[in-house]
């Protein structure tokens, strides 16, 4: 009997998987597999989430007005040309349904973010993957992927799972080197972690270009993953278009509440980046001691690369420490079939899973 089928394509796509949440039969668990972090939100965006639950019949404010507020004065940008969205998950899939279709091509780099792969060839367009070097992204080999199909390229600076940068002068030489017609998203999901002279998120360049897009994320550092809190920084031609597309209330009330008021507490914001960065250093330290080899780390999370021995693969490792309590993410979907990533956490199981490590290499 006939029924409805996907267009083509759909049906080719690998759902994406989030990590393991639980350790079946340990009582204290601690999760460590999806960058979010330790701190929470600003205890004042807790406060403007509650204040918002008073009104719950309402329709939220369809353009986030407040939100918009808030980002333009913290970021000193413009609001008309910033757009939030249910996470910045849904901005990058707006993105590729308005910009790409059948017959085009989307490039990605080897070890990218999956939600670029999963919605461009959701949009029914091509995604064409590139190689990094050494778990860096290369502009070059980006460059020698475009095509004439080529509609955009879509790169996470900083990277995940590799927790590496692309310095501002590589990303304004690809800029300069795309053909104008070709949108370059740059997702900064982990922007405000980043401590390097070298590195920019990218505003300057969306502000001074007309084929850059910025997208940022509430779920990390501003510690609001629950809520589905992201925003996108655009010229104005391309929020007119995204404004066409999207769902007409795509942010509830407590989200904008919430989001605006974790915004404007940037205090914390910087208590947050300071511990973090102390662990980043302390996880990096501690885990080479081992033996084990951690690609150089801007973010809150480290991707940790295991010995190809019998046993002390990062599957074994994963077993053990999951038996443990200690929740890491696997990232063979990424392409890192001998590695783990291990998010930034409390300081508590920071050092439970480097002891618990000492103990897996053999060296306790
Ligand atoms: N981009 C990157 C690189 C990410 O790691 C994530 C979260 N895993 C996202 C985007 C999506 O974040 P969110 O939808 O929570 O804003």
């Amino acid at each position: 009997k006939p029924q409805p089928t996907p267009r083509p394509g759909v049906l080719d796509i690998a759902a994406y998987v989030p990590g393991k949440e639980h350790a079946p039969g340990v009582a204290r668990v601690f999760k460590l597999s999806a960058n979010e972090t330790p701190l929470g939100p600003s205890p004042k965006a807790i406060e403007a989430f509650k204040a918002a639950a008073g009104q719950l019949e309402r329709y939220p404010d369809g353009q986030a007005t407040a939100l918009r507020a808030a980002i333009g004065t913290t970021f000193r940008l413009n609001p008309a040309n910033i757009m939030c969205g249910n996470g910045s998950d849904e901005l990058l899939g707006l993105l590729c349904h308005t910009y790409l279709g059948p017959g085009d091509e989307g490039i990605v780099t080897e070890h990218g973010f999956l939600v670029y792969k999963i919605q461009i060839t959701a949009a029914g367009a091509t995604p064409v993957t590139v190689k990094e070097k050494d778990c860096r992204v290369d502009v070059d080999a980006i460059l020698a992927a475009v095509t004439p199909k080529t509609k955009a390229v879509f790169i996470a600076n900083p990277g995940n799972p590799t927790g590496t940068y692309v310095p501002v002068a590589e990303i304004r030489r690809l800029q300069a080197s795309l053909p104008p017609q070709v949108l370059l998203v740059l997702d900064a999901a982990y922007a405000e972690y980043v401590r390097r002279n070298d590195y920019e998120a990218g505003l300057e360049i969306v502000s001074s270009c007309q084929n850059v897009v910025m997208t940022r994320t509430f779920s990390k550092v501003y510690g609001l993953a629950a809520l589905r809190l992201g925003w996108l920084y655009a010229p104005e031609h391309i929020i007119d278009a995204l404004d066409r597309v999207r769902g007409p209330f795509n942010i509830s009330a407590p989200g904008i509440a919430a989001g605006a008021a974790a915004m404007a507490d940037q205090g914390f914001i910087e208590q947050a980046v300071s511990f973090n960065a102390e662990w980043i250093g302390k996880l990096t330290q501690a885990f080479e001691a081992l033996g084990l080899e951690v690609t150089p780390s801007v973010t809150n999370f480290v991707l940790i690369h295991f010995p190809d021995v019998e046993g002390k693969r990062a599957a074994d490792a994963d077993d053990f420490l999951t038996a443990r309590g200690y929740i890491l993410r696997a990232v063979r979907s990424y392409g890192f079939n001998n590695a783990l990533r291990m998010s930034v956490g409390p300081e508590e199981a920071n050092l439970g899973v480097i002891e618990a490590l000492r103990e897996f290499m053999g060296r306790g």
